[in-house]
């Protein structure tokens, strides 16, 4: 499994580089988020740490950057502590997840190998529910012909909902897919993205598309509300 770690400060990127070769993981390493930008595109990672600390663009910038050329390797960005701007730009510019630092060498694994599990494959191409449509490489979702601005995470739910058309989706499943670890058990954040989904896709259509099913989940119908 391939990694791109990218990180200038030099003992860290050794240590990222060792221990994750012990644990099976091909590693290279970018020392810039240019020099990132330029690997990434040219060679489809399984999975990308990226730290948002660097000399040039930070990893930030790189990130929307790899995004807008169409790499979607997941990418785990490395955040310093309480930079809770960071890591929300982070997730909006198109990371999967973040981590702290300082972090535990066993957390990181875990994070890379639930977001290799993943995968980019799910991630690459156009959804159709009924009039709704979703281009997941370019971030963009329509209903009709109208675009629908959406958040980084609505659009991860809503993929979730539209590769999934007709099935209740339970809220653990929700949380898993779009949050990893952070939220498990302890929050009504499901409620609330679905919510601000519908908000968004249906409201201002006029239709009802994402069904709560009681005691159970979501749905989002079949004919994509229409
Ligand atoms: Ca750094």
């Amino acid at each position: 499994m391939r990694v791109l770690v990218v990180e200038d400060e030099v003992k860290m990127a050794a240590l990222l580089r060792r221990g994750l070769g012990e644990h099976g993981f091909a590693v290279e390493v970018a020392g810039t988020g240019e020099d990132a930008v330029g690997m990434a595109t040219a060679t489809p990672y399984e999975a990308i740490v990226l730290d948002v600390m660097l000399p040039g663009i930070d990893g930030l910038e790189a990130c929307r950057r790899m995004r807008v050329q169409g790499v979607w390797s997941p990418v785990l960005m490395l955040t310093a502590r309480g930079a809770l701007g960071d890591r929300v730009a982070g997730l909006d510019g198109g990371a999967d997840d973040y981590l702290t630092k300082p972090f535990s060498f066993a957390e990181l694994l875990a994070r890379l190998r639930a977001l290799a599990r993943r995968g980019q494959a799910e991630r690459t191409a156009l959804v159709e529910v009924g009039d709704l449509r979703l281009d997941r490489p370019a971030r963009q979702a329509w209903r009709g012909e109208t675009e629908i601005e959406l958040s980084a995470k609505e659009l991860t739910l809503l993929e979730l909902f539209m590769r999934n058309p007709g099935h209740v989706l339970t809220r653990t499943q929700l949380l898993e897919h779009a949050w990893e670890y952070d939220y498990e058990h302890r929050s009504n954040v499901i409620e609330v993205y679905v919510r601000y989904l519908r908000r968004k896709i249906d409201r201002p259509f006029g239709v009802k598309s994402l069904e709560t099913v009681r005691g159970a989940g979501y749905r989002l119908r079949r004919d994509g509300g229409r």
